[in-house]
């Protein structure tokens, strides 16, 4: 099988190709990476942190470029494809000073003696990535999974091969040979690192998630699977509107709505519904489509042209159900009320740019209808009273809960990840990615 990635704004550009990784090919390939880890641990973690320090220097020196290819293969708007740099960087150097973080604690110890933990790495971490943020998601699993000792196989989204293969490029050149090692492919080389791996890690539907977790639970190796969102929004009654709709509108809009934490819902006290409505559909409207190249572009060509027809599809279908069509716009940009249940908009996570609005009686109707869902990734709320919306923050059944913020975006030293189905194991990012990338060993210590 070939690899291909396309430009989703010029159909004819053909970004990168490459043949998919075979079974053999993975095996050979995390035969190497072994043999590399050992003498990646071998060199200490002050030689570890500065081979990565210099991947993030050689990261900011091509900053430029991997923006333009991200713009180029998956039609990321550039303002976004350049922030997505800078957040690379930030999590290699974060991750870079974290190789001398205390990695064991002491216990008090009855008998004379001492007890102790040390976290030692797993070995090899299998990595599943999206194509959604293509060097920001593979790096925030390989940069703790490298500062904690480990070796990686990256398999990334066919649609990110190109921005895959550079930054594999970029790591290899500060790495030993074969520490990291790029497998593309789909299912089939998904399953096969998944085999091969000690811990894995991986982005992408829940419908993928799911098989990730049962293969990696099967063979006892730790997994982490972060998954889809029907992230709610809710609007408090005292809330600024035309705050509240400019943050809305770009958490439904930006990157044409292809973020796992894009603002799918909005619940609005019945006394604004109808201004939020109103404020929401005017900013929808100035929500500029077309060239991801171009600065002005919030809403880009979707990934695919199938993933086009499914949001199209699951609009119409959210319309002949019964829902009203308040806008649609350029780009596929929709905001739709009285969404009935029954229709697959009102369940299932629609990857573009589409927002439902409904009103609710009070803050109990809120939060049930916020958690009324089978995920649980971000969620947000909008009041000028703290205590109100801390008090609805902390019934939402949510792994990230934003007040007065859009649910897009949490930084890079936090832990990230949701509730119910939306993720699986150990939280990523900050201090808490090591969890899934080390083992604790408890190591007592008698007199001899
Ligand atoms: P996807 O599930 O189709 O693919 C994800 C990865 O899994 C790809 O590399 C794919 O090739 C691979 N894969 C497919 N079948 C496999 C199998 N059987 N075994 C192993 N690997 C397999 O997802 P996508 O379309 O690339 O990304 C969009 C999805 O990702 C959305 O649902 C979005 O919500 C989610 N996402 C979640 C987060 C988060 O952090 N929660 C972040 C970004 C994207």
């Amino acid at each position: 099988m070939i690899v291909e990635s396309w430009n989703p704004y010029r159909s004819d550009d053909l970004v990168a190709t490459a043949p998919a990784a075979s079974r053999d090919d993975v095996t050979r390939a995390a035969q190497a990476a072994r043999t590399a880890q050992a003498e990646w641990m071998s060199i200490g973690p002050t030689a570890r942190g500065a081979a990565l320090r210099r991947i993030g220097d050689r990261l900011e020196q091509e900053a430029g470029a991997l923006a333009g290819l991200m713009v180029r293969e998956v039609a990321k708007p550039v303002a976004e494809a350049k922030g997505e740099m800078a957040r690379a960087i930030g999590i290699v150097h974060y991750a870079a000073q974290q190789v001398l973080d205390p990695y064991g604690e002491t216990y008090p110890n009855d008998a004379e003696g001492y007890l102790l933990t040390q976290r030692r790495p797993r070995g090899l971490a299998g990595l599943i990535t999206p194509w959604n943020f293509p060097i920001a998601i593979p790096l925030w699993k390989a940069a703790p999974a490298l500062a904690t000792g480990n070796g990686v196989l990256l398999k990334p989204s066919p649609e990110a091969l190109g921005c895959a293969t550079e930054l594999v490029r970029i790591l290899a050149a500060e790495l030993p040979e074969g520490l990291v090692a790029l497998l593309p492919g789909g299912a089939e080389t998904g399953s096969a690192v998944v085999s091969a791996a000690d811990a894995v890690s991986f982005t992408g539907s829940c419908a993928v998630g799911r098989t990730v977790i049962s293969a990696a639970a099967g063979r006892g190796v730790p997994v982490q699977a972060e998954m889809g969102g029907m992230n709610p929004a809710i609007v408090l009654a005292d809330a600024d509107i035309e705050r509240a709709a400019a943050d809305l509108a770009y958490a439904v809009t930006g990157y044409g709505g292809q973020k796992c934490t894009a603002t799918r819902r909005v619940l609005c006290e019945r006394a604004v519904y109808d201004d939020v409505v109103a404020a929401l559909r005017e900013r929808l409207a100035g929500a500029v489509a077309g060239d991801p190249a171009d600065p002005a572009t919030v809403v880009p060509p979707l990934i695919n042209a199938a993933a086009t027809e499914r949001a199209r599809a699951v609009v119409d279908e959210a319309v002949a159900a019964g829902a009203t069509p308040v806008y649609r716009g350029e780009g596929g940009v929709a905001l739709l009320t009285g969404v009935p249940a029954r229709a697959v908009l009102a369940r299932e996570e629609l990857f573009g740019p589409v927002v439902q609005v409904a009103a609710v009686d009070s803050l109990d109707e809120a939060v049930a209808t916020a958690n009324d869902t089978e995920y649980g990734l971000t969620a947000g709320v909008y009041g000028r009273a703290v205590d109100a919306c801390l008090r609805v923050a902390e019934r939402l059944d949510a792994g990230m809960i934003k007040i007065n913020a859009p649910t897009t975006g949490v930084g890079l030293h936090t832990p990230f990840g949701g509730s119910k189905a939306s993720s699986y194991g150990p939280r990523e990012q900050g201090k808490t990615a090591r969890d899934l990338y080390t083992q604790i060993h408890t190591i007592t210590l008698g007199t001899p």
